[in-house]
């Protein structure tokens, strides 16, 4: 009797309890089940689509073949699947997202109906949302004092893969139907410059990174656009081409400060997943209802100005054209575009994190919101609304020689060092037709703590 294995947020095959648990229910045999569910590829931009696609094409690779892929609704597709296979059980690493819970939920019913059991094990983090409280059982809303928590609890080893698994083939038939199905998915983001895909891919950027120092240069370099200074892992571990288990077990105290910081980053990727845990509506509202009623601006022109990086702020439109380019941006540029769109044009985080989720290829819910909601202000921190990110000196700091812009705004290229950040202070800084400020920033900042001050109670 064989086991399925339905993969979601855990495209691998090292380090994965759920596949140690479906070979340890029936004979040895497992069958691993993709599903793709229109509902879910309606919803990811098409950089999200091409890098499920090719991150699946690797899969199949990993499984040797054996990798079912079936199109439709899930509460029909496993269910069918399991019967198809004569499983008894289906293996999932669990989901803690509010429409991974809810489709779940659905599923486990619809198997319950057929016969069949629904088995999670582990999770996408290295520990489960939900399961680092307070000692009054209370959840964390302040990320320091949940991360050293976190720290407290801690994580067991990567998990051992299991010894002689069968894998059920696919028929060829439906080999040939499933790869073009992928290779459909890959077309309508072929013209973005992703990472290699896949969990050797991951594994090799990540051994990579740290052989160059990447981890020992982290605490200076992770903050420097200009730099390949941070691990690119985002993209492996939102769809679980990696483990945050594997990389947590390899940091190690000889690398130092930067280790120690490493660590402390995937935290708030563990944090923000326990935070939308507890708090579901927070993915798309305020998490702090004392903002609520702050003023804001309906997107016009300075949105569209925004989304295409016209804005006329040097780091900003670097910014945006790498993420449309690439479908990646920078953690402190993201956090400068991010100031930009809702202090300096005055608009509500979640339009923002519309457009990141529809480019982004590491698009994730939990990190994506409250990352928006952290700048915004209106999120987890006590992160003060009056902290306004300018983007001038924060260009200046962060790409001193103005490197990370040139590359990104072309018309900015003919300027050396730091003037390509303030085209405005030489003489031939819009020669080659870059864009004028669309607003002065000293002048909305101002705004934007006068509509703070609104709030405040007299
Ligand atoms: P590294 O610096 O190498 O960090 C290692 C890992 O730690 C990352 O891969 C990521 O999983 C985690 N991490 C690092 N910083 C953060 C952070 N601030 N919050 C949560 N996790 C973090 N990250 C996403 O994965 N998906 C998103 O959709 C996303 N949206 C964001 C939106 C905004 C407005 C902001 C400010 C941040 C957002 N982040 C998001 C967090 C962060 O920008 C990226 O995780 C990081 O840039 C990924 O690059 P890296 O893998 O090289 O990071």
């Amino acid at each position: 009797m064989s086991a399925v294995l339905w993969l979601r947020r855990d495209l691998r095959r090292g380090d994965l309890p759920a596949l140690g648990a479906a070979a340890a229910a029936g004979d040895g045999s497992v069958a691993p089940l993709f599903v793709l569910d229109p509902r879910l590829l309606d919803s990811a931009g098409r950089v999200r689509r091409a890098w499920l696609g090719r991150s699946l094409t690797a899969l199949v690779e990993s499984y040797d073949g054996a990798l079912h892929v079936r199109i439709g609704d899930p509460a029909v597709e496993v269910p069918a699947f399991a019967q198809e296979v004569g499983a008894t059980s289906v293996h999932v690493t669990r989901e803690t997202t509010p429409f991974g819970v809810a489709r779940d939920r659905r599923v486990g019913a619809a198997l319950t109906a057929a016969g069949v059991e629904l088995v999670a094990t582990g999770t996408p983090y290295a520990v489960g949302p939900g399961l680092v409280t307070k000692p009054d059982g209370d959840p964390y809303r302040v990320f320091t004092p949940f991360m050293r928590a976190w720290r407290d609890h801690g994580w067991p080893l990567p998990a051992q893969e299991p010894e002689g698994v069968e894998f059920v083939r696919v028929a060829a038939a439906q080999a040939r139907s499933r790869d073009s199905a992928l290779s459909d998915l890959d077309t309508v983001g072929a013209d973005a410059d992703l990472p290699e895909a896949g969990e050797d891919a991951a594994l090799r950027r990540w051994r990579e990174w740290r052989a160059d120092g990447g981890l020992t240069a982290y605490a200076t370099d992770r903050n420097r656009p200009d730099r390949d200074g941070t691990s690119r892992m985002s993209p492996h571990l939102k769809i679980g081409s990696v483990h945050p288990r594997t990389l947590l077990a390899d940091v190690t105290q000889e690398e130092g400060k930067g280790a120690w910081i490493f660590v402390n980053e995937l935290a708030w990727r563990e944090f923000y997943a326990d935070v939308l845990w507890h708090h579901p509506r927070s993915a798309w509202r305020d998490l702090r209802p004392a903002l609520e009623g702050l003023a804001y601006d309906e997107p016009g022109e300075q949105v569209a100005a925004w989304r295409e990086g016209r804005t006329g702020y040097p780091i900003v439109d670097a910014g945006m054209r790498q993420l449309l380019a690439t479908g990646w941006m920078h953690n402190r540029v993201r956090m400068i575009v991010a100031s930009f769109l809702t202090k300096d044009l005055h608009v509500w985080w979640p339009v923002g994190a519309r457009h990141f989720m529809d480019h982004l290829v590491d698009g994730d819910l939990a990190s994506n919101s409250h990352g928006w909601q952290w700048v915004s202000g209106t999120g987890t921190d006590a992160a003060p609304y009056f902290r306004v990110f300018n983007p001038v000196l924060q260009g200046v700091k962060f790409d001193p020689r103005g490197d990370y812009v040139r590359r990104w705004v072309p018309e900015l290229a003919h300027l050396a060092g730091k003037a390509a950040h303030e085209p405005w202070t030489v003489l031939d800084g819009y020669a080659q037709g870059y864009v004028e400020r669309i607003v002065d920033h000293a002048e909305e900042r101002k705004e934007a703590l006068r509509r703070l001050g609104e709030l405040r109670p007299r």
